[in-house]
C-alpha cells in the first residue's frame, strides 16, 4: 500500500460521497478472469484500490482483457502481497466476505447495513473489503484477521456462493448507493395549468353532447367519470392541446360529413 487515502470530503453541495478510500483486497484469487472483473467492478462503482495476496496465476493478456480498457489504471495501480496479514497492515477497518455463514464466522451483516459504516469509516487510514479464492473462500483464520464480516444475502443456502468479481461488483453497488450516487430520477411531466384543463374539460363536454354521447340534462355528472380517466394522469399543456385538437376535429367533421372520404 502506498499512502493511505482520506475520505474524500465531497465539498459543499455536494451529494455522493467518495468510496476512494475502500479498497478491494483478493486473497489467492485463482482465475485471471476474476482479477480483471474485479478491476472492472472497482472502476465502474469508485472504489479505492485492487490488492492481490499470492495470486495463483498472473495472466495479464486475460486479467487485462476481462478488465476492459476502462480498467486498466486499476491494473496499473494494483499491488501484490505475498501474506493476508501484511496486505491488511495499513487499514483501520477490515472487512471480511463470506458465502458461508456458521457459528465460528460471528455476525454476517449484509453490503445494505454495513456500507454506512464503511463509508464513514478511512479517516485517516483506509478500509479493506477482503474477498477469499473462488473454491473455498476465506478460512476461519483469514476471517479472524477481519473485524466485520459481510455475506450477500441469496435465494437460499445452497445458491449462496457469488462468482468472486460478481461480489465485487455487488459490494461496490452498494457503497455506490450509501453514497448517494443513484442517478436522479426522470424529472417529472409538468402537469398543464388547472386552467388549460379545465378549457379542455369545456371543449370536451362541449363535443359530446354535440355527437350525442352526453345526455343534455346533467351532462357534467356524466363528464365526471370521463374526468376521473384524465385526472389520475396529470395531463401535460401538450397532451390537453391534442385533446382539444381530437374535439375540434370532431366538431367540424360533424359539420362537413359531406367532405369526409
Ligand atoms: N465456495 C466458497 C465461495 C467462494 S466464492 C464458499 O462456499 O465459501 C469466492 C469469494 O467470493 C468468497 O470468498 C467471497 O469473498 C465472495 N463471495 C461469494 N459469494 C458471496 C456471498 N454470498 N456473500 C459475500 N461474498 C461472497
Amino acid at each position: 500500500m502506498s499512502s493511505p487515502k482520506k475520505n474524500a470530503d465531497p465539498g459543499p453541495g455536494a451529494r455522493v460521497l467518495s468510496r476512494r478510500h475502500i479498497d478491494i483486497v483478493l486473497n489467492c484469487p485463482q482465475k485471471p478472469e476474476n482479477i480483471g472483473g474485479s478491476a472492472r467492478a472497482v472502476h465502474n462503482m469508485g472504489l479505492g484500490s485492487l490488492i492481490l495476496v499470492r495470486p495463483r496465476t498472473i495472466n495479464e493478456e486475460l486479467t487485462a482483457a476481462t478488465a476492459t480498457v476502462h480498467a486498466l489504471p486499476v491494473l496499473e495501480s494494483m499491488k501484490t502481497f505475498s501474506s493476508l496479514r501484511e496486505a491488511l497492515l495499513p487499514y483501520e477497518l477490515v472487512v471480511g466476505t463470506t458465502a458461508r455463514g456458521g457459528s465460528r464466522r460471528g455476525d454476517l451483516y449484509s453490503p445494505r447495513q454495513l456500507a454506512p459504516e464503511l463509508l464513514f469509516a478511512g479517516n485517516p487510514r483506509p478500509v479493506a473489503l477482503v474477498f477469499g479464492p473462488e473454491r473455498m473462500g476465506l478460512s476461519t483464520e483469514d476471517l479472524r484477521l477481519c473485524q466485520k464480516t459481510v455475506r450477500i444475502p441469496t435465494d437460499s443456502p445452497e445458491a449462496s456462493s457469488l462468482n468472486l468479481a460478481q461480489a465485487v461488483l455487488i459490494l461496490g453497488y452498494e457503497l455506490l448507493l450509501a453514497a448517494g450516487g443513484e442517478s436522479p430520477p426522470p424529472p417529472s411531466v409538468r402537469a398543464a395549468a388547472q386552467e388549460t384543463v379545465l378549457n379542455m374539460y369545456d371543449d370536451l363536454e362541449s363535443t359530446l353532447l354535440k355527437i350525442g354521447f352526453l345526455p343534455q340534462d346533467n351532462p357534467g355528472h356524466w363528464l365526471m367519470n370521463i374526468k376521473k380517466i384524465f385526472n389520475r394522469s396529470r395531463l401535460t399543456a401538450g397532451e390537453c392541446d391534442l385533446l382539444r385538437g381530437i374535439c375540434r376535429q370532431i366538431r367540424w367533421a360533424v359539420n362537413n360529413m359531406d367532405r369526409l372520404d
